[in-house]
């Protein structure tokens, strides 16, 4: 299914209502400007600007022209396109701070649409949606995957269908700082391992809440790829980006 944007699936709408209701009886306040009733109100979301073009039609990553960055001209990417809603800055990481520890799932629904609203930029065709996986031990203290968070609205407001059980982190990722595409690839190669179920499906949606250097992504997918999927997209609501061009350009 290619996403419009226009259009919101019933099971979205229900979920809406639900949330309509929840805020009805506490009303939360905008983590932005602290209005009464709002989780994030209109006037704070107009304020942080999506990611705009150009961006590598590949990594996603911002660019200085329309085409393919110099990492991904050199190496291809496991994945069939990576796209990211916001800078993982401001607002934003707040917002993601509160998905991660406080478990805001209604912030988490006006997140999704943000999603949704990248998505629809782009001519993916996406059969399952499904999320970065957490580990075991991470789960247990958590009780919760913040990337499901994001996930799951997004799959209710857009009638794609979510699977969980797609992926296992079976190890949790070492750090990644400094290194090139190849090495990070290989330090974060068994991390992750798609199950059997994953052959069912071409195509798949990976979301997460924040891409750094993009490795995770990548390991998701060559795990996917190795159980047949012909297709693995990226979605993040975030991406950090250095300010330091030397930095940046290792991101
Ligand atoms: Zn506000
Ligand atoms: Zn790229």
């Amino acid at each position: 299914m290619i996403v419009s944007g226009s259009k919101m699936h019933p099971a979205g709408f229900l979920y809406h209502l639900g949330w309509t209701a929840v805020d009805w009886l506490f009303p939360p306040y905008c983590i932005d400007c602290g209005t009464l009733g709002e989780r994030w109100c209109q006037a704070c979301q107009e304020k942080v600007p999506f990611l705009a073009p150009p961006l590598c039609e590949q990594c996603g990553r911002p660019i200085e022209r329309a085409g393919l960055c110099p990492e991904c001209q050199h190496e291809p990417l496991p994945l069939d396109g990576v796209r990211s809603c916001y800078v993982y800055e401001g607002t934003i990481r707040e917002a993601i701070h509160r998905l991660k520890f406080e478990k805001d799932l209604g912030l988490a629904e006006i997140l999704a649409k943000a999603l949704v609203k990248t998505l629809s930029h782009e001519h993916w065709n996406i059969e399952v949606i499904t999320s970065v996986p957490v580990s075991s031990t991470r789960m247990k203290e958590r009780g919760y995957n913040q990337a499901e968070m994001l996930a799951v609205p997004l799959a209710l407001i857009t009638g794609i269908p979510y699977k969980r059980s797609l992926l296992k982190r079976i190890k949790e990722s070492p750090s990644q700082i400094g290194l090139g595409r190849q090495e990070r690839q290989e330090n974060i190669r068994d991390a992750f391992v798609a199950t059997a179920r994953a052959s069912q499906f071409s195509s798949i949606l990976v979301i997460d809440d924040v891409i750094t250097t993009g490795s995770t992504l990548q390991s998701c997918a060559l795990a996917l790829r190795e159980q047949g999927v012909k297709q693995v997209f990226g979605l993040t609501l975030a991406r950090a980006i250095s300010r330091d061009p030397l930095a940046r350009a290792i991101s």
